[in-house]
């Protein structure tokens, strides 16, 4: 930290579905602040942030003690070092590629040495850390407990993550943000509802830390990478090459904006063609046995595919942390129906044999629309101060 004399704050969002969400932590931070007489800024990277579906996208907050510092502190526009990254997904720790031309980065790149990576999860520490890259340098990786809330789509329903993200600040801060201002800064911006306040002190004390030494996490997201031209290298013009039948653009690669994939039961697949007809990305190739299956490195998770498929859980969406590969999955079907068929069932919880019924829970919708339309609170077991929401 530049000496206690500010501190830049980036929250890590997926784009559109979490735009509100991230600008109302950012505000939150700013406000608090300046509730201990700091001074500070909250912004977006681009006024006119070019925000996809999905596609990560960063807001910061910067505080300073006075004028001066921040003006100074402002001067790096996008800080490339931050003393706190906070990921409101934790699909994000896979690695994010916000600005379109650096390609994949670990999640934890802009952070300092001895910084915080915050993470809103309902898993533990150390699973979330098995799908964070390895650090290169220490940093204390903070779970704030609650899912992934997608409350920023179209119409803000609050579930509260921005006041937990908030307390959990006030725990790693508090020379910036002292608890009291938090739950201040909270009620005025709940407008008096006082479980603001509450699940300001939720997020303080339920927010676990881990420590993370150099070289914890794993290497395995390697096999993510890929390779982008950058946009200094494009040729005179606006060209973007079509897709040759039986190619894919070695460029377009999507999987860093989905938060679940889908996996497919081939053995209940009655070919119907629904699922290759309506996805959006053109991600299912046809099999010689004229089965569908998911090109992973090309699907953002939108789970259109899961709708619309007419057989029960035949495409069944499942959270991209259980993942550590973008393979295809249908040579492991024709070559081992039975592995397959366990591997489905373990990543699914559900049983790939219909006759035999679900062989666990179902996930829930992947769909971040339907999320936000049937599950507004994304987690509300996960904060017992979670109010019901409304349209502001
Ligand atoms: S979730 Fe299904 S419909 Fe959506 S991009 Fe992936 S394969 Fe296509
Ligand atoms: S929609 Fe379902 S049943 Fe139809 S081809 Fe796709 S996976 Fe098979």
């Amino acid at each position: 930290m530049a000496e206690e004399r500010s501190v830049s704050i980036e929250v890590v969002y997926r784009g559109i579905f979490q735009k509100t969400l991230a600008q109302r932590i950012c505000r939150s931070v700013v406000l608090a602040a300046r509730k201990r007489g700091h001074t500070g800024t909250a912004f977006a990277r681009y006024g006119d942030s070019p925000e996809r579906n999905g596609v990560p996208a960063k807001q910061f907050a910067v505080v300073a003690a006075d004028e001066l510092e921040l003006e100074a502190s402002m001067a790096k526009y996008e800080p490339s070092v931050v003393d706190v990254s906070i990921a409101v997904d934790d699909t994000l720790v896979k690695g994010v590629e916000s600005w379109a031309w650096y390609g994949r980065q670990p999640i934890w790149k802009p952070v300092r040495a001895n910084g915080w990576l915050l993470v809103t999860s309902d898993k533990k520490p150390d699973e979330v850390l098995a799908q964070t890259d390895k650090a290169e340098r220490p940093y204390t990786l903070g779970i704030v407990p609650g899912g992934a809330s997608f409350a920023g789509l179209w119409v803000y329903k609050d579930d509260h993550t921005d006041f937990r993200v908030l307390g959990a600040l006030a725990k790693i801060l508090p020379q910036w943000i002292a608890l009291d201002d938090a739950k201040a800064a909270s009620l005025e911006l709940a407008k008096g509802d006082q479980s603001a306040v509450a699940s300001v002190q939720y997020g303080y004390d339920a927010t676990t830390m881990r420590r993370v030494k150099d070289g914890e996490g794993t290497s395995g997201h390697e096999v993510l990478q890929f390779k982008k031209p950058g946009w200094t290298k494009m040729r005179p013009g606006v060209i973007v090459e079509a897709r040759k039948p039986g190619e894919r653009n070695p460029y377009y690669k999507k999987y860093g904006a989905r938060t679940m994939r889908p996996v497919v039961n081939f053995d209940t697949c009655i070919k119907c063609t629904m699922c290759w007809l309506d996805c959006p990305d053109e991600c299912f190739e046809v099999t010689p046995e004229g089965h569908y299956e998911v090109v992973y490195e090309a699907c953002i998770g939108c789970g259109i595919c899961a709708q619309v498929c007419p057989v029960k859980d035949c495409i069944v969406m499942v959270d991209e942390l259980k993942f550590t590969d973008n393979k295809d999955k249908w040579q492991l079907w024709k070559t081992d129906h039975s592995k397959y068929n366990s591997w489905f069932e373990d990543m699914s919880g559900v049983s790939a044999d219909p006759k035999k019924g679900a062989s666990g829970s179902v996930p829930p919708n992947a769909n971040p629309a339907a999320n936000a339309a049937t599950n507004p609170g994304a987690d509300p077991a996960a904060n017992p101060t979670t109010s019901a929401g409304g349209d502001e």
